[in-house]
């Protein structure tokens, strides 16, 4: 069985849509796959209706955007929550209407010092997706002020230029009290991942283990083997599942699917855990 339990489709900032997704996925040789965009979950219809016809299993989740305490960016995956929850609906609604804000924002000063409009960013932007540096980066990339995404995120978009803002997202361990209120099971995405930035400390950690965190995303392209040693070790003292992932997002990063995968017994230990809503299977 081949897992892979984090992808993005262009209702966030992955580039193909949702049914292209589950064909990439089948391509990959991948049995099962789950879709998780940031802060939403509008690509799972398409997703789960295309998913039986190609011989994919559908995880359906979501990657909800948070921000800890010391204002550092935490990214928490959802897995077979209740999408109409009123609770996590609400911070991820007002999660992805700041996203817009401060992209908005981010623009405005990115126009002081390049020729960068409002409706070059849209242009790159799927109606409704959530919004992200990453399309702020399509257009950076499209006007020749950057090679791709990756080089963009590298010099202009870093979250140390002078152009990065910030963007409301709730606390993590709110995410986490969240996700299970709708019946989901919330893992921790690329908990160690420095190369984006600072991480977070064992503080929390904890406050996300205390609400009730079931597992974390050891094998991530952007966890050093340090981090992954001491995410180990931690799952183990707190009996948290481990899950291995690509976070594919099309041609917009490097990361192909089934580049980490997660085991028969992490997922069915999801399965266990989950009441919101179920695996689409073949
Ligand atoms: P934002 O949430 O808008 O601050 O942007 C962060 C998002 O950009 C993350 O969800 C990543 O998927 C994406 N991202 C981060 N670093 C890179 C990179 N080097 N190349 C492409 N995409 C990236
Ligand atoms: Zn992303
Ligand atoms: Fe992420
Ligand atoms: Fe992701």
């Amino acid at each position: 069985m081949r897992i892979d339990l984090h992808a993005h489709s262009n209702v966030s900032d992955g580039t193909e849509n949702p049914a292209d997704v589950i064909a990439s996925a089948a391509a990959a040789g991948l049995d099962v796959v789950a879709l998780t965009d940031h802060d939403t979950t509008s690509g799972w219809s398409e997703a789960a209706a295309a998913a039986p016809g190609l011989g994919v299993a559908l995880v359906p989740g979501m990657e909800v955007s948070c921000k800890s305490s010391e204002g550092i960016s935490v990214h928490l995956l959802s897995y077979l929550h209740d999408p109409t929850h009123p609770g996590l609906l609400a911070e991820i609604t007002k999660a992805k209407s700041a996203r817009l804000t401060r992209a908005e924002s981010m623009v405005a000063i990115l126009a002081e010092d390049y020729e960068l409009s409002w409706e070059d960013v849209i242009m790159h932007v799927t109606p409704g997706a959530t919004l992200g540096r990453p399309h702020i980066a399509d257009a950076l990339v499209s006007m020749g002020a950057a090679r791709d995404r990756s080089d963009a995120f590298a010099s202009i978009l870093t979250s140390r230029s002078r152009y990065f803002i910030p963007h409301y997202a709730p606390d993590p361990a709110l995410a986490v009290e969240l996700v299970l209120a709708a019946g989901g099971v919330p893992v921790f995405a690329h908990p160690v991942a420095s190369a984006r930035g600072r991480v977070v400390g064992l503080e929390t950690f904890h406050d996300m283990i205390d609400a009730g965190l079931a597992g974390v995303e050891v094998d991530h392209r952007d966890n050093p083997e340090e981090g992954r040693e001491f995410l180990r070790s931690l799952a183990r003292k707190h009996d948290l599942l481990i899950t291995g992932s690509s976070d594919y997002h099309g041609t917009g990063k490097p990361n192909l699917l089934g580049e980490n995968v997660t085991s028969a017994d992490a997922l069915a230990r999801i399965e266990d855990l989950a009441s919101g809503t179920a695996v689409v299977r073949p």
